[in-house]
C-alpha cells in the first residue's frame, strides 16, 4: 500500500528510487558512533542498513488537499549532468513519472509543488529536458520555494556552491531553478507560508539556510513531512547526528530535537524523504532522546 488518508488529506508516496547509497553509516550521519549503529541494528536492518551501507530511499509524498494535487520534493530527475555525483549523472528512468500516472496523476494536474529545500535530490524532477531546453515538469503548478535557499544556491550570490558538501549541488540551480523563476512560476517564502486549512509550511533552516518542514492538521489527524531532518531513523534515538550534508550540523541538530519533540507531543505521523522501508513513523520522548513507536501502514520498499 502507498496510500494513506490523514483526516480529509490523502497521502501517496511516490517512489524514484531506493537502495545503498554508496556511503558507510559513519560517511552519511558522521556523529552516530559505531556503538550507536549496533546498539540500534534491531531497527535498523534490514531496511535502512544492510551489509555495512546505508539504505535510503528517494521520494516525494502526493498530497491531495482541498481539491489541490500538492507534490512534496521533486528527487533527482532525468538527463540531468551532475559531475560530482556519478550515480545521479543523467539518469534517464521512467519510474517516478510512470509511478506518479499510477497514482492518478498527470504532470498537468500538479497545482502546487513544494522544494522543501533545494537540494539535487528534491528539486531534480521541477524541470525536464524537451527540444535541448529545461522546461518544468509540471506546467500549470506554482513552485514553492524557501527565500533562503534560493538566494543562498544561486551561483551569482555564493561562488563557494562547487566546494559544498562535495559539490553534489553544481548545476542544481541552473538546470532545476532557474528554469522554472524563468517563466514565472516560482513563489518564494519566508519564515510561514499557509497553504490551505490543512497544511502550512514552516522554515526549519540548518540542513541548508532554507530548509523547511510542512505541517498538516486534519481531521484530528497531526504529520509532519520533514524533508531531510532525518536521513536515517538511526538519527530519532541518535537526535543530535546530523548527516554529512547538512551545511549548519549544529542548526540542524536544533531543528531537529525540536521537531521531533513537537512530533512526539502531538502524535504526528513522521514523513521524511529518504527513509526506506515503511518511510514514515511516529515518534515518543525517552530520556535524552526519542524512540520509534509506530512505522506507518505503507508497504515496505
Ligand atoms: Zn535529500
Amino acid at each position: 500500500m502507498d496510500e494513506i488518508k490523514l483526516g480529509d488529506v490523502t497521502v501517496t508516496r511516490i517512489e524514484e528510487m531506493h537502495g545503498p547509497l554508496g556511503l558507510t553509516p559513519q560517511e552519511l550521519i558522521p556523529g552516530v558512533p559505531q556503538q550507536a549503529w549496533q546498539r540500534h541494528a534491531a531497527e535498523l536492518i534490514p531496511d535502512h542498513l544492510a551489509e555495512g551501507i546505508a539504505i535510503v530511499a528517494f521520494q516525494t509524498w502526493l498530497v491531495r488537499s482541498e481539491g489541490q494535487t500538492i507534490l512534496i520534493d521533486t528527487g533527482i530527475g532525468n538527463d540531468k549532468t551532475r559531475p560530482a555525483l556519478e550515480a545521479w549523472d543523467h539518469l534517464a528512468q521512467p519510474a517516478y513519472l510512470d509511478n506518479l500516472r499510477r497514482a492518478g496523476t498527470q504532470p498537468t494536474d500538479v497545482d502546487l509543488v513544494i522544494n522543501t529545500h533545494l537540494h539535487v535530490d528534491h528539486v531534480g524532477w521541477n524541470t525536464s529536458l524537451r527540444d535541448g531546453d529545461w522546461i518544468p515538469t509540471f506546467p500549470n503548478a506554482t513552485y514553492l520555494m524557501p527565500r533562503a535557499d534560493f538566494e543562498f544556491w544561486d551561483p551569482a550570490n555564493n561562488p563557494d556552491i562547487p566546494a559544498i558538501a562535495g559539490g553534489g549541488n553544481v548545476n542544481v540551480f541552473e538546470d532545476s531553478v532557474a528554469p522554472v523563476r524563468a517563466v514565472g512560476q516560482v513563489r518564494l517564502w519566508e519564515e510561514s507560508h499557509r497553504i490551505d486549512g490543512n497544511l502550512i509550511l514552516e522554515a526549519a533552516p540548518g540542513h541548508t539556510p532554507g530548509s523547511s518542514v510542512v505541517k498538516l492538521f486534519s481531521g484530528g489527524k497531526v504529520a509532519l513531512f520533514a524533508g531531510d531532518l532525518l536521513h536515517s531513523p538511526v538519527q530519532v534515538m541518535e537526535p543530535d547526528a546530523s548527516s554529512c550534508f547538512c551545511t549548519d550540523p549544529a542548526g540542524s541538530r536544533a531543528a531537529r530535537r525540536r521537531l521531533l519533540g513537537w512530533a512526539a507531543d502531538t502524535s504526528a505521523l513522521v514523513l521524511p524523504a529518504h527513509l526506506s522501508g515503511r518511510s514514515a513513523l511516529e515518534v515518543r520522548r525517552v530520556p535524552g532522546a526519542f524512540a520509534i513507536s509506530n512505522w506507518a501502514p505503507f508497504s515496505r520498499y
